[in-house]
């Protein structure tokens, strides 16, 4: 019986997970399918109830449903319950189990940014949807000292504080205003400046101004498409000192989610490459979608299977981060 790995997410499109789990399960022999499902927050728990059944392996989660999916499954593993969000599900029998992969992923990704250099003790990150959640969880768990968050909407990020109360007790978590002034103000304070916010994905936006990005910056942006991000460009122009896209972490992500559903060791350097075929047929969806706003691949309740890496792009949206 061919398996199927489902990615769960509204929408789903522009999934470059698809290629690289697609051609991983083939290198592999494995017989799996990877498939694209749009599914609304409403039909989310009978989409997840249906993992139990003997076909499926598991599933990726991703915007807008991270959250929301740890309630759903049996169990959750140590950085799933810490950080309250799911991006992986894997199955114990019929048990469902919550994995949350993002964050092992940031932390690989921050070393390479790091490099030689000390690890800092203080970060800003911007956001705090399920993405913010895994990078803060792993930078308490890293021995950050002062991490700040800045979220356009204000209620979001003191809800994330809130979570983390317990875990960063020891050290200083706050949420603050979104105000350029503010932000620029705790950038000359950190070294290390990460944007899990989606501005940027798929378009030219930055989420702050270049003018309040002081030089020696360590900077991550978690978008990945496209690859120089208006945030990255600004940031080598200021003078920063290192910066990463969001690639790394994806494929970290992808590689530790493909361990927990086969098994078997991922074949990372194939999967790198699926990013960059990916990453060339989305050129070709941005076209596609300039020219076909309505309908089509993307919408709510919609199966694309990724039977095969070309397949794969024909049931993409944006914001993809499993
Ligand atoms: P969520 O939907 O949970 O959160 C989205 C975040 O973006 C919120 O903080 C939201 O703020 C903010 N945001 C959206 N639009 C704007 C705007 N116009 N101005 C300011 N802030 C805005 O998504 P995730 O946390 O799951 O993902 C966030 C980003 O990180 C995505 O681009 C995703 O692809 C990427 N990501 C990449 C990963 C990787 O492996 N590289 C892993 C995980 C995420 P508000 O709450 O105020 O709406």
């Amino acid at each position: 019986m061919t398996k199927r790995v489902l990615l769960i997410g509204h929408p789903v499109a522009h999934s470059y997970s698809a290629f690289m789990q697609q051609a991983a399960f083939d290198a592999l022999g494995i017989d799996a399918r990877y498939e694209l499902v749009d599914t609304t927050v409403a039909a989310l728990p009978e989409r997840i109830e249906e993992l139990r059944g003997d076909e499926f392996l598991g599933a990726n989660v991703t915007i807008p449903h991270k959250e929301r999916a740890a309630t759903l499954v049996d169990r959750l593993t140590e950085d799933a319950h810490a950080t309250g969000a799911v991006n992986t599900i894997s199955k114990d029998g019929h048990k469902l189990v919550g994995h949350n992969t993002d964050v092992p992923a940031f932390r690989d990704a921050l070393d390479v940014l790091i490099g030689k250099q000390k690890m800092p003790r203080a970060a800003v990150v911007l956001g705090a949807g399920g993405g913010a959640r895994a990078v803060v969880h792993a930078l308490i768990t890293l021995g950050f000292q002062r991490v700040t968050v800045f979220n356009r909407h204000l209620h979001r990020g003191e809800a994330l504080v809130r979570h983390f109360g317990r875990s960063a007790a020891h050290m200083e978590l706050k949420a603050m205003p979104w105000h350029e002034s503010v932000i620029e103000s705790e950038l000359s304070k950190t070294k290390v400046l990460i944007n899990a916010t989606s501005v940027g994905l798929a378009s030219g936006e930055s989420p702050i101004p270049g003018e309040v990005i002081p030089p020696e910056l360590l900077v991550m942006d978690l978008v990945y498409n496209p690859p120089e991000t208006r945030l990255l460009r600004d940031a080598a122009a200021a003078g920063a000192s290192a910066l990463q896209n969001g690639e790394f972490m994806l494929l970290r992500q992808g590689a530790f989610a493909f361990e927990l559903w086969t098994g078997q060791p991922a074949p990372v350097e194939l999967m790198r490459e699926q990013i960059e075929v990916a990453r060339s047929a989305s050129a070709g969806w941005d076209k596609e979608d300039a020219h076909d706003s309505g309908g089509g691949a993307g919408e709510a309740g919609g199966t694309g299977a990724a039977g095969g890496t070309a397949a794969a792009g024909q049931a993409a949206a944006a914001g993809d981060s499993a």
